[in-house]
């Protein structure tokens, strides 16, 4: 299951330039990173490696079968961006 990110996310974009396939956006000098409250993680590109995780420093990165209940929906969110 794809890593998640949820409303805890503060967009300093680490893990987005930090992810090896890509799996996260908007990138910081997307557009679109100025009209989303939060990054998101395509599931499709995502292959479980942590990195991102690991490196959020707000806690804002979960595996998906780890989300809290009250963060569930995230992994919706995420994969909802990305269609
Ligand atoms: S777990 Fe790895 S592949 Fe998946 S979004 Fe995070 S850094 Fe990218």
């Amino acid at each position: 299951m794809a890593y998640v990110v949820t409303d805890a996310c503060v967009k300093d974009f680490v893990c987005v330039s930090e992810c090896a396939t890509s799996a996260i956006a908007p990138m910081a000098d997307d557009p679109a990173a100025a009209t989303v409250s939060q990054v998101y993680i395509n599931p499709d590109e995502c292959i479980d490696c942590g990195s991102c995780a690991s490196l959020c420093e707000h806690s804002a990165i979960y595996i998906g079968d780890e989300l809290p209940a009250d963060k569930a929906h995230f992994a919706e969110k995420n994969q909802a961006y990305f269609q």
